[in-house]
Order: C-alpha cells, then sequence, then structure tokens
C-alpha cells in the first residue's frame, strides 16, 4: 500500500472513532437513565421568605393537602428562579381567566426523555397587563437550551399569594424531588421549610 492510502486509512479511522465517541457520549447523556443531580430552584436562600407548602401525595402531611411539589414564597418582587439541572426549554405557557384562581406561567424544563421539571410563576392577578408582566419576566424561550443555574425568570409578584411552584416530573408522574437534590440543595430548602414547620419533611406520601 502506498504511504499516503495509508495516512488516509489511518485519517479516515480516526474520525470514525472520534464521531462515534462523541455520539455516543451525547447518547448516554440523553438516554441511559442516569438521574438528574439538582441544585436549588432559587438562587438565593435569602430571596425566599418562606416554603408554605411542599410534596404531598394524600392529605397526609404538615400543610394538610395533596400538594406534588414545592411552594417557594420571595422575600420580595422579582427575585430570580435558575434552573435545577442543564437541559431544553420545552414550554412556557400563561395560564389566565376568569376559570384559573391562580393565574401563572408555566415553564417546562425537559432533563432527558424520562425527568423534567415545571416551574410555575403564580403571580396571582386576573389582569392581562399583569400576565404580559410576568411573561416578560420569563428569560428563556421554547426550545432553548439552558445550563444548570441559568435563570429561568423572575416572579412578578402582582397579587398576595404569589410564588413560584416547582415540580420534579418522572415519565408523567409528578415526583418526590428529595432524592435528586444535591445535599446542599436538600439542606438548603429544609431550613427554610422548617422555619413554617419545624422538623417536617420535605415529602409525603
Ligand atoms: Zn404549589
Amino acid at each position: 500500500m502506498k504511504r499516503s492510502k495509508v495516512l488516509l486509512l489511518i485519517a479516515t479511522s480516526l474520525a470514525i472513532v472520534i464521531l462515534l465517541g462523541t455520539y455516543l457520549t451525547v447518547f448516554r447523556k440523553r438516554y441511559s437513565g442516569s438521574p438528574p443531580s439538582m441544585i436549588t430552584p432559587y438562587v438565593s436562600a435569602s430571596d425566599i421568605a418562606s416554603i408554605n407548602e411542599a410534596y404531598s401525595a394524600s392529605d397526609n402531611a404538615p400543610w394538610g393537602f395533596v400538594h406534588k411539589g414545592i411552594d417557594f414564597f420571595p422575600t420580595d418582587n422579582y427575585k430570580s428562579f435558575r434552573a435545577v439541572f442543564s437541559g431544553v426549554i420545552k414550554e412556557i405557557k400563561l395560564r389566565q381567566g376568569a376559570q384559573i384562581s391562580n393565574s401563572k406561567v408555566d415553564v417546562t424544563l425537559e432533563f432527558d426523555s424520562s425527568f423534567s421539571a415545571v416551574y410555575y410563576f403564580e403571580f396571582f392577578s386576573q389582569d392581562t397587563a399583569d400576565g404580559q408582566i410576568q411573561l416578560n419576566n420569563i428569560l428563556v424561550s421554547e426550545g432553548q437550551s439552558v445550563s444548570q443555574g441559568d435563570v429561568i425568570g423572575k416572579l412578578y409578584m402582582a397579587g398576595g399569594g404569589s410564588h413560584v411552584h416547582f415540580s420534579l416530573i418522572k415519565d408523567g408522574e409528578m415526583i418526590c424531588p428529595e432524592p435528586y437534590f444535591t445535599q446542599e440543595a436538600k439542606n438548603s430548602i429544609l431550613e427554610i421549610l422548617h422555619k413554617t414547620y419545624p422538623g417536617s419533611g420535605m415529602c409525603y406520601g
């Protein structure tokens, strides 16, 4: 074989190995089922006044009703909430109207084919102008890839009771998020929760 042919063969083989390696890395990341390791949805613990409800699949919880997520009540207007993991923004939807008691903007962040997170920016106002203000304070767009920690949006506290609801979804079910938080995130969330419910757990069956 000619020297030039040998070199071409080596170069082609190398290119195939590199392409295959890249493909497998990306594929494994999206479909291996390796679970997310989540940071807190809030940027700073000092931004959160209280957690009034955490996760409960029944009424048997300190807050007394079924609630398949965690409600973060900020200390002040326009506090930032961030991506708990890297992923893709799948949907941003304003829900407002007579039939919806707590107006909100829903943001869905997809981790992989199994896990996603939803944030409800619940601004508690029926005024359509307030809906636009909350929508304008969502700082990502549909289809956008975000990195863990990127700010998703700020909560516009138009009415009393405004908060951000966070849920972790696995295969279409809102599940207890606790095992998927880093130890640091878990400690931070429990510390805030314990201000309202001393000794409480994050999740109830
Ligand atoms: Zn909630």
